[in-house]
Formats: C-alpha cells, structure tokens, sequence
C-alpha cells in the first residue's frame, strides 16, 4: 500500500509518499519565510497555495510512483493555521477527486506520534513535542493520545524566535540561539517556570531580554535560556514518565532538532533505564511523509472522510481524535 500526505499546518508546505513498512519513498517540502516578525498566516497560505501543486510531482517522481499507484490521499485536518491548513486540505480534496482515491483526515499532532514511534521501534513511548507553535507531552491511554503536560503560554520554538529577534537576529532563531549557546558559558538567573505538568514561557522571555538590556552577553543569554527551558522540558517529560510507569521517550517538532535537548532528555530517560529517540531532523520537523504513515494507518483501520465533510479543525484536540489502528 503506497499513501501520499499533505502537511500545511503552519510555516511547511510538504508532501510525503510512503509504503506499507513506512519507508519514505518520497518527500518534497518547502518552507515560509516571512521577511519580518513572525509567521503571517494568510502569507503562508498564499505560499503554500503556490508551491504544493509542484510539491506533489516532486514528491512522486522522487518515489517514482505514479499517481494510479497511490490508494489514499491524507491531509493534515488540525490543530493549524485555519488559512494554511484549507490550502493543503484544497490540494487533497483535488487529489482525491481527480485520481478517485479516498481522502483521509490526520491529526497532526498525533502524526509526529506515529512516524516517531514506527521509526523508534519502542511500541508505547511517550512523545515530547517540542515545535514552533506546540509543546506537550503526549501519551497513549485508553484508546486515545492524550496530553500529559503542555505549555500555558506560547509554543516553546515560537518563545525561542521571538526571543532571538528581540536580541537582534531574524527568524529561525531555535538553530541560531543553539550555535550562540555553544560560545557561552555563565548562567544566568531567568525564571524556571513549570506549573505540575505544564509550562509557561514568557516570563523567561520578558527576564532575557531586561537582562540583555542591562547589557548581559548574547551569548550567556542564549546559554541561559537553553539550559533553563530544556530542563523544564526535561521534568515534565519526567514525571510524565513516573506517572505513565513508563521509560522511553520519542521527540518531535523542530526544537527536537536541538543537540542539547536531545542530550538532556537521553540522560534523563537513561537514568531510568530507559530510552530516548529523535527521528532524522527532515521527520522531526513538520513533514508530509509522517502525515502520509498516519493516514496509511488511519486507512488501513478504515477512516476516510468524504470531500463535503472534510472540513479543516484549527483547534482539533489531540485527545478527541479516534485511534482505530491501536489496541484499547
Ligand atoms: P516546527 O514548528 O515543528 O516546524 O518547528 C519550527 C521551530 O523549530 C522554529 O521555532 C525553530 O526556531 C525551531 N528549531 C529548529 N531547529 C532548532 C534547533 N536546532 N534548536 C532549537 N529550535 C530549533
Ligand atoms: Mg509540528
């Protein structure tokens, strides 16, 4: 079975084939920039209207599949951007129409799950997704992906954009604070903020930058910042995993491309016996090819959706979405 999958849930316009085993037989992606601040997401969604019809032939030409080949079309319903998720949902419905395969929605959280899961080879790891706009600790419990812990205020990627543009860089500033962070040293006092499983970001965010206005060395700062808030995420996946009586953990999101939190969480979950793994950094970050694996096994469980119900959830809940392909 070869199913294609459209991610555009934010700033990614990607389109993934995959196979039965989930072996990625394709993968074409392409990113907005915005040119100031942050994402704008009528900008994005314009992009991602331009750039996902080339997407798709990139995507199978790279499989060398043809489009008769392909048996469901999957599409990323939500959580989103309610502009950029209709524009890749347009695509799928179009898809689906002209080839006569059937539409299969995908809760995008739960998709990071899945092609981590599948490629950790752990069969109930908890996921630490760490994003632009998500942070959560997600965990499997009767018959549903639930969220154990997450922040209160802006995602943990958004809190590591904003806080580098406000020391002066431009956007992605997760990889540029992560090299900066390698040239410091000192730490520095910022709040640690974790509220039982939750945590929040803004005030670490607001003391960063008093500090850097005192004068404080960017890179101390960066130091600082990494070390402060990769620990927060660090205890709540902790106690998560106390909670769960579980050991092993999977990581998902672009911040999950961080060389330091990938540490801090491998030492952690070690020190319980346990595991830690982290995808290759094209299917930790948004990607079509993890919305491609779910919807195979959303399909293969029997969920499509007809083109008049396929509406897209902005604000769809990881914990109401049905789990068909695994055991209660
Ligand atoms: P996503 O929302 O999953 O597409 O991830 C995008 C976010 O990941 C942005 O906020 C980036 O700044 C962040 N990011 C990407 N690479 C890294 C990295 N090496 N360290 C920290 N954050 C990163
Ligand atoms: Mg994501």
């Amino acid at each position: 079975m070869v199913v294609l999958g459209i991610e555009s849930t934010a700033h990614t316009a990607s389109v993934g084939i995959v196979g039965e085993g989930a072996e990625v037989l394709g993968l074409a992606s392409d990113f907005y920039r915005p040119t100031a601040g942050g994402i704008h997401p009528r900008e994005a969604a314009n992009h991602h209207v331009e750039v996902l019809p080339a997407l798709v032939g990139r995507a199978l030409d790279s499989a060398k599949v043809r489009p008769g080949e392909i048996e469901a079309v999957a599409f990323a319903q939500g959580p989103g951007l309610g502009p950029c998720l209709r524009a890749g949902a347009t695509v799928a419905r179009m898809l689906s129409l002209a080839w006569e395969r059937p539409l299969v929605p995908v809760n995008h959280c739960v998709a990071h799950v899945e092609i981590a899961r599948v490629l950790s080879g752990l069969d109930d790891p908890l996921l630490l997704y760490a994003s632009g706009g998500n942070t959560q600790v997600i965990a499997y419990a009767r018959g549903r992906y639930r969220v154990l812990g997450e922040t209160l205020d802006i995602g943990i990627g958004n809190f590591l954009d904003k806080l580098w543009i406000g020391l002066g860089g431009t956007f992605p500033g997760g990889p540029a604070l992560e090299s900066e962070a390698l040239q410091g040293g000192e730490r520095l006092p910022l709040p640690y903020s974790v509220h039982g499983m939750d945590v929040a970001f803004s005030g670490i965010l607001t003391a960063t930058l008093a500090l850097h206005a005192k004068g404080a060395k960017r890179a101390d700062l960066a130091y600082s910042v990494e070390v402060t808030s990769y620990a927060m995420l660090t205890e709540i996946t902790e106690r998560a995993l106390a909670h769960r009586g579980r050991d092993s953990v999977v990581l998902g999101g672009g911040v999950a491309c961080n060389g330091r939190l990938r540490e801090m969480v491998r030492a952690m979950t070690e020190s319980r016996g346990g595991s830690m793994f982290a995808p290759p950094k094209s299917l930790c970050v948004d990607n079509g090819a993890m919305i491609a694996w779910t919807g195979l096994l959303a399909f293969r469980a029997g969920v499509t959706t007809p083109v008049e119900a396929s509406g897209v959830e902005p604000r769809q809940r990881t914990d109401l979405v049905a789990t068909p392909w695994r055991p209660e």
